[in-house]
């Protein structure tokens, strides 16, 4: 793509904002960059792009800023009624994504991995079965290093395992993985999309351009009814409860069946990686992993040595004979109700946060399953509350400090405290990762007290 002497306008200047100002500055385009936000964070990489002198305009838009610009790249935040966009759509400018604008530039073949939950699981888990192949990779994306900013590093051989939120699917127009892979599909972003099906749709766009030897991989259990659009050539599935043509659970173990051959690959037990929801985690990334030839062997060695990554079902250590389980990362209700079904015993949980327009009556069966007391924080107090009608006890709190307190107590010894929010966490924390931070610092703090 020559992008060179055009006006290009980079909107949202957080951390892949940046890099695709960059990465388009390298490649000669005229690069100007705003962000209606001039917060600590937009305005240090303003700070930093106009030292390239680069144009920036942050904490407002205005139309004189984006006047001439023949090309939008948009950061996944940005909203479809923002200035940017209402005149790209006035003036007929192409909006791109910043994995649009990425693929333009990448020269390695791309495994994207989609979906509500997983993601960043299996693409942690899919670099590591590549290290330990010696295959050359670059995990980026949503995971925290934008696409944009390691494509200098990727050569033609670099295997690029991309994760993709359904953010930046909504405006790609030739990204084409070689394999695309669609974990889940559950209620999340209602307050960004009209319905579920919109929400479905855009996550479908990640097989849109995939053709010839391109491969679609989906959850055969969840998702089995969603027929890739031809023209197509190989989709391949994974299920943790049938035998299908790709990877499945059997007996207690991953199997596979592929090109006409039946394998049972290794045992599913003692894994640090636990709960049903990662069995479809691991039945993905072998699935894979084993596409582009790796070894069986080495894919089942680096699955049992695996970690859970931090704030999803982390389990912490003990105070008093009270099991603390961080799942800070549970956002919306099919992960927490997963976090739930993971449970060895009745928990107390620790739920609220921001809402995202979800429907929390569908977590009610999965509370007096697994639920002896629920503790409320955040805004969503409310609605949570009023959603359940009483069936599970609740207290609520105003602090995580308090929460972890609360549920201290009504654990009891010998019982479990779960926090596992399926709100987001921008009413309280900076980011998910925040929320579980400071659970691990009041449980740490308990720990001293007693
Ligand atoms: P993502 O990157 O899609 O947010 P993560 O791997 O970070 O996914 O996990 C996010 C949350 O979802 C965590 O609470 C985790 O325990 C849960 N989770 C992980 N894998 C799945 C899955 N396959 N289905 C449902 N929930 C999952």
């Amino acid at each position: 793509m020559d992008l060179r002497n055009k006006k290009v306008t980079v909107v949202g200047l957080g951390a892949s904002g940046l890099a695709s100002a960059l990465l388009l500055d390298e490649n000669e385009a005229i690069v100007f960059a705003t962000d209606s936000s001039d917060s600590e964070p937009v305005r240090k990489n303003a700070s930093f792009l106009k030292k390239k002198y680069i144009e920036t305009e942050i904490g407002r838009h205005t139309e004189s800023f984006l006047e001439g610009t023949e090309l939008f790249v948009v950061s996944p935040g940005v909203d479809k009624d923002s200035t940017p966009i209402c005149y790209a759509l006035k003036n007929n400018v192409p909006v791109i994504s910043e994995i649009e604008l990425g693929c333009y530039f990448c020269r390695g073949p791309i495994i994207a991995v989609t979906g509500t939950n997983g993601k960043s699981t299996v693409v942690s888990l899919l670099g590591k079965i590549l290290a330990a192949a010696g295959k050359p990779f670059n995990v980026c994306g949503n995971i925290g290093k934008a696409f944009t900013g390691e494509v200098k590093n990727i050569t033609k051989e670099t295997f690029v395992i991309l994760e993709v939120s359904s953010f930046q699917l909504e405006r790609i127009e030739t990204f084409r993985p070689l394999i695309s892979v669609i974990l889940n599909i559950t209620e999340d972003h209602m307050d960004r999309y009209r319905s579920f099906k919109d929400y479905e749709d855009v996550k479908k766009r990640i097989f849109k351009n995939q053709k010839d030897n391109d491969i679609t991989i989906l959850n055969y259990d969840l998702l089995k009814k969603m027929s890739p659009p031809r023209p197509f050539c190989r989709t391949f599935y994974f299920s943790a409860e049938k035998k299908v043509e790709g990877a499945y659970k059997a007996d207690g173990a991953v199997n596979v069946f592929l090109r006409n051959k039946e394998k049972k690959l290794f045992n599913l037990d003692n894994l640090n990686l636990k709960g049903e929801h990662n069995t479809e985690n691991i039945l993905a990334a072998t699935l894979v992993a084993l596409l582009i030839d790796v070894d069986a062997g080495l894919i089942e060695k680096v699955i049992k040595d695996f970690k859970p990554l931090s704030h999803r079902f982390e389990t912490l250590r003990e105070v008093g004979g009270v099991e603390f389980i961080n799942d800070s990362k549970a956002t919306n209700i099919d992960s927490t109700r997963r976090a739930l079904k993971s449970l060895e015993k009745k928990a107390v949980l620790i739920a609220g946060g921001k809402d995202k327009a979800l429907s929390y009556e569908e977590i009610v069966p999965s509370l007096k399953k697994h639920v002896k007391s629920l503790v409320l924080i955040g805004e969503t107090k409310e609605k949570i509350k009023k959603a359940l009608k009483n069936a599970v006890p609740l207290v609520e709190c105003n602090t995580m400090e308090d929460a972890v307190g609360e549920g201290y107590r009504l654990a009891g010894k010998g019982g479990c405290v779960l926090l596992s929010p399926m709100c987001a966490s921008f009413d309280m924390f900076a980011n998910y990762k925040e929320r579980g931070e400071a659970f691990k610092r009041a449980v740490e703090k308990l720990r001293n007290k007693s």
